[in-house]
């Protein structure tokens, strides 16, 4: 091999990681008189937008993300996807002019049964048939807006699987039917999901998303895909601009998969591959619940291996281990997240919001 091509091997093998990845926002309300912890304010929207515009980055439809990520297809190097959960009116309001001004594409993740019920902060199929004209896509977020992986008492596994699917085939079916593009994707309700249901929804053939944090890159777990909450104080400018120049922290293998904790287990330990490559190990910081009192152990038998274990207990509720470490670009950083559903010590699930 001559020199040349040694080097550009070691160039392209040196910058996968960075190359190909997208990081996807999600939104809920577009407003300043909805929910704090669920709200951008349209100026906030307006700076995210002349954020991207400013700095090239390029905006994605998220099926067009998807795709491109299956099947290894290179992405734009700066590459973002907005996604919106919960179909309210503020979307039509607010967001959709700005972007169909900018000719930026849009993903909506719809419950229908809030849509159907006509309540006053939904917008209706008509808004919507109109925005799916101008580059606006509507996908799966479930029928009832339900905690999919709460069983009710005495429900069998498959009784619970039963339930889950048809609020997901039902949501399916009124998507495809007032909108006349079947969905192919499927936002997990308040982020919830264990691996019956991931395989559930890679068996209906769709991609799932989450609400666990970090930029989404090919070998991250289609059906639990990641993306950035943008609300409150995670979209401030500063919070803002970190998170769409992230990139992935290359984890091959995350364990437990099942992020649904047994009570009991308070503390619970996250242990992380990472893929073979040179790494600043020592300035691989984590977070639990917004603390760094954090024990981060990076194994002495397997190597890029580490273990990273809150030094408190975690209290009912859901809770996220986040990760960032520095790359090799100035002032970007590679991010993971994984989440944690904490119930109570005698099983009960934590109150609903
Ligand atoms: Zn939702």
């Amino acid at each position: 091999m001559n020199r040349y091509l040694l080097f550009l091997l070691l160039l392209l093998t040196h910058t996968t990681y960075a190359a190909n990845h997208c990081v996807i926002l999600q939104y809920h309300h577009f407003s300043d008189k909805t929910p704090t912890i669920t709200s951008v304010t349209p100026k906030q929207f307006d700076d995210h937008l002349d954020y991207l515009q400013k700095h090239d980055f390029t905006v994605m439809a998220l099926r067009d993300v998807a795709l491109s990520l299956k099947h290894q297809l290179e992405l734009p190097e700066k590459c973002v996807s907005l996604t919106v959960d919960d179909a309210y009116i503020s979307v039509y309001e607010e967001a959709y002019p700005r972007l169909k001004k900018l000719g930026w594409p849009l993903t909506v993740f719809v419950n229908t049964e809030a849509v159907d019920k006509g309540i006053n902060v939904a917008m209706n199929w008509k808004q919507m048939r109109e925005m799916s004209q101008n580059g606006v896509s509507f996908e799966n977020h479930g029928f009832g807006h339900i905690h999919m992986i709460r069983m009710k008492p005495k429900e069998t596994d498959r009784q619970w699987l039963t339930r889950v699917g048809l609020d997901i085939q039902t949501a399916q079916r009124r998507i495809s039917q007032e909108i006349g593009i079947e969905p192919t994707l499927f936002a997990y309700p308040y982020g919830e999901y264990n691996p019956s249901l991931v395989s559930l929804i890679e068996r209906m053939g769709l991609a799932g998303f989450g609400q666990q944090s970090g930029p989404a890159w090919p070998d991250a777990n289609f059906g639990a895909l990641p993306r950035f909450p943008m609300a409150a104080n995670y979209a401030n400018m500063k919070s803002f601009i970190t998170k769409v120049n992230t990139l992935p922290l290359p984890v091959t293998k995350a364990e437990p998969i099942d992020s649904l904790v047994k009570p009991g287990h308070w503390r619970p330990t996250l242990e992380l591959q990472l893929a073979p490559g040179s790494y600043s190990k020592n300035n691989l910081r984590c977070y639990v619940g917004g603390s760094d009192k954090v024990d981060i152990i990076w194994s002495e038998t397997k190597n890029d291996s580490v273990s990273i274990t809150p030094q408190f207990d975690l209290k009912p509720g859901r809770h996220r281990t986040n990760c960032t470490m520095p790359s090799n670009r100035k002032g970007r950083f590679h991010w993971y997240s994984h989440n944690w559903f904490i119930r109570k010590e005698n099983g009960d699930w934590y109150a609903e919001y």
